[in-house]
């Protein structure tokens, strides 16, 4: 799926500047913010970038993208966020990312590890020693992470013991998440429990954060082989029921195929599909290890599924030589970008993982007309947002949609001279480190590069702190 050619307007002249296709001005509210940029990527489906223009926002929403002098003459007592140098994207939707257990041990598990020794070596007695406090800054941490590089959106992969205390992390800084309660019931192994009690916890949650809210319940497995058929099957059900999204791991590397074929004959997506666990509310996350049936199945049930590229790279899971995830994205399938954890890929970037994804997809095709930077930027922007199933709120610069807004700084070296066409630039010459103001709902969440709800420096000497002691008891 190539990205449909952009277009550059210049809305200067234009029906009180504002652009048709990016729509028109909303009445609802005050507009109290105004962010400006040279160039506007807009993301809608016409593919507008507007040059010298600018997004206003009232309340949580945006009420109108077009030329900057006009909205700035309509609306003289906003605040503008940006000078007008540099380039404004919608926020990055991140959906896969693990918000405890790594990020205070950040890409501490070494290189050369096997991954057996990575689960029981580090991350299962490492998980297992967070205690509430550490979750909450772990995923404060990661929140300030993701923002500041311009992730407005993150889908929690799994979160153990303390989901209140990782979703007070995440509303203090200010980014919109999914969060579950993980849960298996596999035996033998820690935090497991019975179907039931799995699935009570599930509901829990999902009641405690309803959707709408800026973190919101999703039912979350662990998944590969860790879940019964009764367990998923429920799950899946719970999710459908409740109208909300479900996602699990599955078939990063072969082990989760193996383990399957072995315990019912078919392979993870055969047997899940048997089972009626897939749907358009299922976000799988990796499903690397497809075999052409899977890849079938897959389609035909309309799963999403969130590629994570670094962290197979990473953890060397034969990426490269098996993934689907480029013809999967072909056919039509609702693919998404994630970034899995601190050790597993462990920079919390969509951009970066965006031209990971396409060069592998456009090398391993040895074809240059497969995907582009233009899907790239897709995937991290209105892709993330339909695979997630909330492209009706977010993953564009639409009237009516969700301010998750992105200012990219333009002065650096990477942005200079400017390209004829900024996604391409962005894409391929600059990434997450560029990001110089990020709104979340409205909200101005990243100012010059910095976290501004949360002040990092405050926290540094408690994140060293809790660091060591996992370091030195568990790691
Ligand atoms: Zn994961």
């Amino acid at each position: 799926m190539v990205w449909q050619p952009f277009e550059v307007t210049s809305p200067a002249g234009g029906e009180r500047g504002i652009d048709e296709r990016a729509g028109k001005a909303a009445t609802a509210g005050r507009v109290h913010t105004i962010v400006r940029g040279a160039d506007v990527v807009t993301m809608n489906d016409a593919g507008t970038v507007l040059h010298d223009a600018a997004v206003a926002i009232a309340g949580e929403r945006i009420a109108a993208v077009g030329a900057y002098a006009d909205l700035r003459a309509e609306h003289p007592e906003a605040v503008v966020i940006g000078d007008g140098t540099g380039l404004v994207t919608p926020g990055y939707v991140n959906a896969h990312q693990h918000l405890t257990g790594d990020r205070l041990i950040a890409s501490c598990i070494p290189d050369a590890i096997d991954s057996q020794d990575a689960i029981f070596g580090w991350a299962v007695p490492v998980h297992s020693a967070h205690t509430g406090d550490d979750d909450e800054l772990s995923a404060t941490l990661g929140a300030i992470a993701a923002v500041t590089n311009g992730i407005t959106c993150t889908v929690e992969a799994g979160t153990v013991a303390h989901p209140d205390r990782v979703a007070a992390g995440i509303r203090a800084v200010g980014m919109r998440a999914t969060l579950g309660q993980w849960g298996w019931d596999a035996e033998g192994v820690p935090f497991g429990g019975t179907a039931d009690e799995v699935l009570g916890r599930q509901a829990a949650q999902l009641d405690a954060m309803p959707a709408g809210g800026l973190v919101e319940g999703w039912v979350t497995l662990v998944g590969h082989d860790l879940m019964s058929d009764d367990l998923a099957v429920r799950a899946s059900e719970l999710a459908r029921s409740r109208g909300v999204g479900i996602t699990f791991h599955i078939s990063p590397h072969t082990g989760d195929p193996a383990s399957y074929l072995q315990r019912t004959g078919r392979r993870p997506l055969v047997h899940l599909d048997e089972l009626g666990v897939l749907g358009p509310h299922v976000l799988l996350a990796h499903a690397v290890h497809l075999d052409d049936t899977e890849l079938d199945v897959a389609l035909a049930a309309d799963v999403a599924i969130a590629s994570c590229p670094w962290a197979y790279l990473r953890l060397a899971q034969g990426f490269l030589r098996h993934q689907r995830h480029g013809e999967f994205l072909a056919r039509g399938g609702r693919l998404a970008l994630g970034c899995d954890a601190e050790n597993a890929g462990d920079a919390v970037d969509v951009l970066r993982a965006g031209a990971l994804l396409v060069g592998v997809i456009r090398d391993s095709a040895s074809d240059p007309f497969v995907v582009n930077a233009h899907d790239a930027l897709a995937l991290a922007t209105v892709g993330g947002a339909r695979a997630i199933r909330k492209a009706d709120v977010i993953g564009s610069l639409e009237v009516g949609k969700q301010a998750d807004v992105v200012v990219h700084d333009t002065a650096g070296p990477q942005f200079t001279p400017r390209a004829t066409d900024p996604v391409r630039q962005l894409v391929w010459a600059s990434d997450g480190r560029s990001v110089r103001h990020v709104l979340v709902a409205g909200r101005h969440v990243v100012g010059d590069g910095r976290c501004l709800t949360v002040d990092l420096e405050a926290l540094r000497d408690e994140i060293t702190q809790r660091q060591r002691r996992l370091l030195d008891t568990h790691g």
